[in-house]
């Protein structure tokens, strides 16, 4: 796992806690940030977005992550993601954020997961999602054959 730095980790908590006010969450008023390191040292902020379909929510580290593919970034050369949320324990990633983390970025990257009173656990991508789903386990290395 990369070793990211307690006053690294303090900044992608500050980010992170930004990018919560900024949430769009009008039905749940459950409000997630997150912020993510890249390669550069940039930090990427998401927030989780609601709609009133419901299915069309997007959490707040897929925000960060796509806004940083948006931006230029190589899938797989992030540092690590910090989320926060106001729960209980640290904010534990949803089983599509896993999935979309675990191709987008390494499997050794660090995911620092928090909440607001200070609470924090750190696990690596894979250790997030074991078995995870790849096109690159397919026979013919995920190119389409129609
Ligand atoms: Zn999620």
């Amino acid at each position: 796992m990369t070793n990211i730095t307690e006053q690294l980790t303090q900044q992608l908590s500050e980010q992170a806690r930004e990018a919560m006010k900024k949430a769009y969450v009008p039905y749940s008023n459950f409000r997630v940030g997150a912020a993510l390191l890249d390669e550069h040292g940039h930090i990427h902020q998401g927030c989780n977005v609601e709609n009133g379909a419901y299915s069309p929510c997007n959490c707040a580290e897929r925000t960060a992550l796509f806004r940083a593919i948006a931006d230029g970034c190589a899938p797989r050369s992030f540092q690590a993601i910090l989320v926060v949320g106001d729960t209980a324990g640290p904010i534990s990633p949803c089983g599509v954020c896993r999935q979309v983390l675990s191709e987008l970025c390494s499997p050794d990257m660090p995911v620092i997961m928090t909440n607001l009173t200070g609470a924090r656990s750190v696990m690596t991508v894979s250790e997030l999602l074991p078995g995870a789903f790849s096109l690159e386990s397919r026979p013919d290395e995920g190119k389409a054959t129609l």
